[in-house]
């Protein structure tokens, strides 16, 4: 398998107090990595660190290229998507037409391409599609997280970094949503998943790793992580 996604000693500070320090993580094409960890461990800023939102220090490879200097618009175009914990939908447009402006962001693609990549989004979510004319901002929690994926993934990523997908969602929206990024493998994305919740995310990831206080303090197997005796105390313990 090639790695697709590398990060090397990556820190990154706000107005000099570091929020991550020393992150290396590696992504395979095609697989589905974890990232776990209490409120405030730098999550977030990491996945923001990776888009060019923030500016990090240390090393960030994307397929096979630093990325260093490179803004956000040229991450898109090389084949990187997140979806940011809070959506960012416009929620008096339709939800083709934020659908639509998914693909507006990737610029090689002609109208035909994302007629067709619509189909796909359709097919992964027959939700969004009896949607499709309804504003965004009528959706439910759950349609809404559904329609930024979908969004995201209409400019045809080879990564796509979901920042806390199950965010505020009733329990049986957050169980589709964790089956949607399974599903969503097939199509031969690459994903990078920030969760709290620890547990769904290691059910759907080959590889997790746990982040506390800005620095990767366990990382394995999403199966063997689970098993872990601090990982079960500090963050499966419930239920
Ligand atoms: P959450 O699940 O709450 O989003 P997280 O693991 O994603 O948590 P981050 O949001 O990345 O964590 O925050 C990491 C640290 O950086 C925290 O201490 C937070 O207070 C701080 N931080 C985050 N954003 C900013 C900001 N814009 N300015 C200053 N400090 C920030």
């Amino acid at each position: 398998m090639s790695t697709i996604l590398e990060l090397a000693d990556v820190a990154v500070s706000y107005g000099g107090i570091p929020a991550v320090s020393d992150v290396s993580l590696r992504v395979e094409a095609g697989s589905i990595v974890s990232v776990i960890g209490p409120n405030g461990a730098g999550k977030s800023t990491l996945l923001n660190a990776v888009m060019g939102v923030l500016p990090a220090r240390g090393t960030i490879r994307f397929q096979g290229q630093e990325l260093r200097g490179r803004d956000i618009e040229s991450r898109v175009q090389a084949g990187m998507s997140l979806v940011p914990e809070k959506r960012e939908l416009f929620a008096t447009m339709s939800v083709e037409d934020n659908l639509r402006l998914g693909a507006f962001r990737h610029r090689a693609a002609g109208r035909a391409s994302a007629n067709r990549a619509l189909e796909e989004i359709y097919a992964l979510f027959p939700r969004l599609q009896e949607r499709r004319r309804q504003k965004a901002g009528t959706l439910s929690g759950g349609e809404r997280q559904m329609l930024a994926m979908g969004r995201a993934l209409m400019a045809r990523p080879a990564l796509l970094m979901l920042d806390e997908p199950s965010l505020g969602l009733a329990p049986l929206i957050v169980r589709d949503i964790f089956h949607t990024i399974t599903e969503l493998r097939r199509t031969g994305v690459a994903i990078l998943l920030v969760e709290q919740n620890a547990r769904a995310a290691l059910q759907v990831s080959a590889h997790g790793y746990v982040l506390e206080t800005g620095r990767v303090t366990l990382q394995g197997p999403s199966a063997e992580l689970a098993s872990d005796p601090r990982v079960v105390e500090l963050y499966l313990g419930h239920g």
